[in-house]
């Protein structure tokens, strides 16, 4: 609340911008203090053969319980750690953790982690996951990292860089949320991206009969197939969905019908059979 009440105009719209703001400031200190605290946990949410059905990787998703906040949506607090370059250090977390976790699943189960721009900015990125395998030891092919149409936006030539250096190690790249950016396909020539992930509102829209929607699916899924691409759907929620993106000839599926994000040690009971105890 403005504390000059006697003011001009200007106070009626006061108030909310500036509780938007101080709560903004609060989250940004907690945010600060989540990894020494330990109120930050990888969750896992499985990614199936869109044909077969079994699980193919985990994407590793950053959950934050906040002694002070509670529990924070990373729609949040995500864009927060963006603006702070707090992204930096949370995101190495993320990446051990996410290293660390994966190398006890079975071989061919791989893991994505979603990589901000801020990182890839970063000079030495490459050797930050170097470190992370090399710690973990996780080969290199098991991991994935996911970025979005925005890395490119502030300095393209460098990100692009860095992620080759990434795939030279033997990791692969996604690209997420398709068709929700600014989507140039310049980069598409470019880069080899293992994987194209279509955006969860082109899935909601097709599954409404939204003939944009499925014409955008279909032409996303053609261009994966020439380019000898794999294409991710995401968000699909019912069996109908799945159904659909396989008829439309996607390869994975994400989404709630499959699995939602969950605790390590239940992505791992989901991929580890049970093992015979006798001798
Ligand atoms: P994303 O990378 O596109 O991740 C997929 C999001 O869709 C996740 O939201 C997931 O929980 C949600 N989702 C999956 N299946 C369904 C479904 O069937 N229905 C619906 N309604 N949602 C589904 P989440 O975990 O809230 O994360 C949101 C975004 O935050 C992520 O989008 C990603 O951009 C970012 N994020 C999360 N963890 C990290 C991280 O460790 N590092 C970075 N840089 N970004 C992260
Ligand atoms: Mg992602
Ligand atoms: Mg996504
Ligand atoms: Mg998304």
């Amino acid at each position: 609340r403005a504390k000059d009440e006697g003011g001009g105009e200007h106070h009626y719209f006061e108030p909310s911008l500036h509780a938007d703001a101080e709560e903004r400031l609060k989250l940004e200190a907690s945010l600060r203090h989540a990894i020494s605290r330990e109120e930050l946990e990888v969750h896992f949410q499985p990614v199936v053969n869109a044909k077969a059905e079994n699980v193919v990787s985990f994407e590793a998703l950053l959950r934050w319980n906040s002694k002070e906040h509670g529990f924070v949506s990373p729609g949040k607090f995500i864009p927060l750690a963006e603006d702070t370059r707090l992204i930096v250090p949370i995101g190495d977390w993320v990446l051990r953790e996410a290293c660390r976790h994966a190398a006890t699943w079975p071989e061919d189960i791989r893991v994505a982690v979603n990589v901000s721009g801020e990182q890839l900015l970063e000079p030495n990125f490459a050797q930050t996951v170097v470190r992370a395998l090399a710690d973990t030891g996780l080969a290199a092919h098991r991991l994935e990292v996911e970025v979005t149409e925005s890395v490119f936006l502030r300095d393209g030539r460098h990100a692009r860089q860095t992620l080759e250096e990434i795939m030279d190690l033997g990791c692969s790249i996604a690209l997420d949320d398709f068709g929700t950016g600014y989507s140039s396909l310049g980069y598409l020539r470019t880069l080899r991206f293992s994987t194209i992930k279509v955006d969860r509102s082109f899935v909601q829209g097709a599954a409404q009969d939204n003939r944009e929607s499925l014409a955008i699916i279909n032409a996303v899924v053609a261009m994966a197939q020439s380019l000898e691409m794999s294409t991710t759907a995401e968000g699909v929620e019912d069996e109908k969905q799945a159904q659909m993106v396989r008829d439309l000839g996607c390869t994975k599926i994400q989404g709630y019908y499959f699995g939602r994000p969950m605790p390590a040690i239940e992505a791992r009971s989901l991929v580890v059979k049970r093992r015979n105890a006798a001798a």
